[in-house]
């Protein structure tokens, strides 16, 4: 057999595992002493790692991010930042909260604007610079942006999410704590898991396939179909939030090195007009993209190794030897429904809204890993199933 090329890049260092914010303070040691520190609004245990910063004699600058971060607030921390003459940044939160992180470690050391550097409403330019050192704390199990390369930014004016994309993106270091994700509420849990459980889902057949991501999604694929309910279920239910938080590094690790498809390339389009969380909306799209990408799939001639994948996650998700790609299509419907997942209309999506979901999801990144490409009657097909 011969080795298909390929092309792997993730963050300098991953650390995982209960209780790893400790090693914090080791890790910083390396660093200047001013640290400035990102994070959401709602983390209890931000006061433990503020604690290990001030024990580890840093001085410290909080920028809260009370919200999902826009484009104005990212700006705002970015020119608090350039002020503080930090010589690190954390990034403690959820994955927007992570991602703000990315771009303001980048913009520190990167002159002019951040939409200077953004797809589709800026300029689209490339980062001359690395950044500066920052270190990636996810308290939620979702994204899996701490190895990921780009930072997704909400402009609220154009209704768009956007990417700033470039490899000193990658984090500096990762800390994956899944103690840090006990406190998050059932809802969060289920919209950020099902974020997880896509993004081990797509990189296995979209277009990009890669060995060393091959394993991962064939580690994270199962795992996240026997975690994430129980995670749902019992919060404090340590082993599957701690392999939830695993399935989630695993899908940054995938995505980052080998696209998604479909589910993402509408998901980012139906984040930036509507108020929904996008590991909802990812989960409302799931089973029938997988549907249509696998009944499309399968009409290519030379593509039955592709059909193959789609049936080995119906195998490994349903945990039966004999399943059908449509017993995997169902059993996610299903998971889906036992999260109380609600479908996109109930998300504020109608018909009428289509033709430009569509026209925007046929540029977006992701789309273009997609196992086929999509007619627009076929990607109109998926909305209306999704609904
Ligand atoms: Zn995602």
């Amino acid at each position: 057999m011969t080795m298909k090329d390929f092309d792997f890049a993730t963050s300098g260092r991953i650390l995982f595992g209960r209780g790893k914010l400790d090693v914090l303070s080791e890790v910083i040691k390396y660093y200047g002493k001013k640290a400035l520190v990102i994070k959401g609004k709602k983390f209890p245990n931000a006061d433990k790692l503020l604690e290990i910063l001030h024990r580890a004699g840093k001085n410290i600058q909080i920028f809260v991010v009370p919200h999902e971060p826009d484009i104005d607030l990212i700006e705002q921390s970015i020119r608090e930042a350039r002020k503080s003459q930090c010589d690190f940044v954390v990034g403690f939160g959820g994955g927007a909260v992570v991602d703000a992180g990315k771009a303001v470690s980048a913009l520190l050391n990167n002159p002019g604007n951040l939409i200077d550097y953004l797809e589709v409403v800026g300029k689209g330019e490339r980062l001359k610079n690395p950044s500066f050192p920052y270190i990636a704390i996810p308290t939620t199990a979702g994204t899996g942006s701490e190895v990921t390369r780009n930072a997704v930014i909400r402009v609220p004016k154009s209704r768009v999410k956007v990417s700033l994309r470039h490899a000193y993106l990658l984090p500096s270091i990762a800390i994956i704590d899944p103690e840090l994700t006990l406190s998050v509420p059932p809802p969060v849990t289920a919209s950020t898991g099902m974020d997880a459980f896509t993004q081990v889902i797509e990189p296995y057949v979209t277009k990009f396939t890669n060995p060393v991501v091959d394993m991962f999604c064939r580690e994270g694929i199962p795992l996240g179909a026997k975690n994430l309910l129980s995670a749902y279920e019992n919060g404090a239910h340590l082993e599957a939030r701690e392999n939830m938080a695993y399935v989630s590094l695993l899908g940054g690790l995938s995505l980052a090195n080998a696209k998604l498809g479909a589910v993402h390339g509408f998901a980012g389009p139906i984040g930036g007009m509507f108020n929904a969380p996008h590991g909802t909306i990812c989960a409302a799209l799931l089973p029938a993209v997988m549907q249509v990408n696998a009944e499309q799939i399968s009409k290519v001639d030379g593509e039955e190794k592709k059909v193959n994948r789609f049936k080995e996650i119906a195998e490994w998700i349903t945990g039966d030897k004999a399943a059908t790609i449509q017993d995997g299509v169902e059993w996610i419907s299903s998971l889906a429904a036992s999260l109380e997942i609600p479908g996109l209309s109930e998300l504020g999506v109608s018909s009428s809204d289509f033709a430009s979901i569509i026209d925007k999801s046929k540029r977006s990144s992701s789309m273009k890993g997609n196992p086929v490409t999509l007619s627009d009657d076929q990607m109109e097909r998926i909305l209306e199933m999704s609904m």
